[in-house]
């Protein structure tokens, strides 16, 4: 088991529930753009949420950002102690900053001691594009052992000042070589690991890649906090870490969508009413199993095995509470009482 840190209010570690973070991709210096991103990913159900901070005037806007919202915010910054210091005198929850990058050890002491004075702690971010030229050298690329070399590297930095308050990720591009690395590093460190592939591209790939890279390190017991990295709106970074956790087997939270691939029995438009029904299942919260079956072969029992569920006949549907059929409905209305169904549970 990890050892537990704490960000802003939240644990992260030692048993805590995994936690899904996101990052913004607004200009952090537009404040009240970046709050109003950060308030959809928090109501998607974004834990932690990162900044990057390339500047003076975004470490300026991270005070006004944090007053404005509800979840630790953590900020992004590469090479620049100062930058770090100011964020950190500005309230922030976490730094992700790689000490061995930042131009000397009194620096490293300089951003131990604020961070330690306010019980900030710091992630360290390896990342496979950026790896260190002797390490690189040494190992012939971004291997598993490469990235877990450098995390160390960069751990005994802070922790030669007595810093301790510390969480790492180790992403690469690889699926295989960054499951091995957060692997490698499970057995050698009790720090709490922060799970993410990184540059996984559009969603339709970047989903698959962390479901496969994320997902299966959650499902090997390892990972305390995630987060998908996707060129996408980042609030579907949000909703794909939650149904990660959730296929992982890690969150009982929160509905699950059971619904049959279609075949030709099918005699509804089921592939249109399961996007639907997953679509507004969004905005839900409660543990329920919503199935949405295609006819009568299958459809009653696994129907009847969830909370709430619906059985497609011809151009009509069955709909199901705990295994009893309540009412035939014509197909236009089936996803409206089905929800309001939900809505009784
Ligand atoms: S539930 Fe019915 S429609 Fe759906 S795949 Fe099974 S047999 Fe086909």
């Amino acid at each position: 088991m990890t050892r537990q840190i704490f960000v802003g209010g939240v644990p992260m570690g030692g048993g805590a529930p995994v936690t899904i973070q996101s990052m913004t991709n607004t200009r952090t210096d537009d404040v009240a753009a970046t709050v109003a991103q950060i308030r959809r990913l928090a109501a998607a159900g974004c834990q932690i949420v990162r900044v990057a901070v390339p500047d003076l005037a975004a470490a300026k806007a991270v005070g006004a950002i944090k007053e404005q919202i509800d979840i630790p915010l953590v900020v992004d910054i590469h090479f620049d102690y100062k930058l770090a210091l100011e964020c950190v005198a500005a309230g922030c929850d976490k730094v992700r900053i790689n000490p061995g990058n930042i131009g000397g050890e009194d620096r490293v002491r300089q951003v131990a001691d604020a961070c330690r004075q306010k019980g900030i702690p710091i992630r360290i971010g390896v990342n496979g594009g950026s790896l260190e030229k002797p390490i690189l050298a040494k190992y012939g690329g971004v291997t598993p052992e490469a990235l877990v070399e450098s995390a160390f590297g960069h751990i005994r930095l802070l922790e030669k000042f007595g810093f301790t308050d510390i969480c790492v990720s180790l992403k690469s591009s690889s699926v295989p070589v960054t499951m091995a690395a957060y692997r490698l590093m499970s057995k050698k460190s009790d720090y709490p690991l922060h799970l993410g592939v990184t540059e996984t591209g559009t969603p339709r790939m970047g989903i698959l890649k962390s479901a496969v890279g994320i997902g299966g390190l959650l499902a090997l017991g390892i990972g305390d906090t995630m987060r998908v990295s996707l060129s996408a709106d980042p609030v579907e970074e949000v909703y794909a870490a939650r149904d990660i956790l959730k296929a992982a087997g890690v969150r009982k939270d929160g509905p699950e969508l059971v619904a049959c691939p279609t075949c030709g029995r099918t005699r509804i438009d089921l592939i249109g009413l399961a996007n639907e029904v997953e679509e507004r299942l969004k905005s839900v919260d409660k543990p329920i199993t919503v199935a949405v079956m295609g006819c009568a072969v299958n459809g009653p029992g696994e129907a009847s095995a969830a909370d709430v569920g619906i059985a497609g006949g011809v151009g009509e549907g069955l709909l199901f509470r705990k295994g009893e059929i309540v009412k035939k409905v014509p197909q236009e209305a089936l996803v409206d009482e089905l929800f309001a169904l939900i809505e009784e549970l």
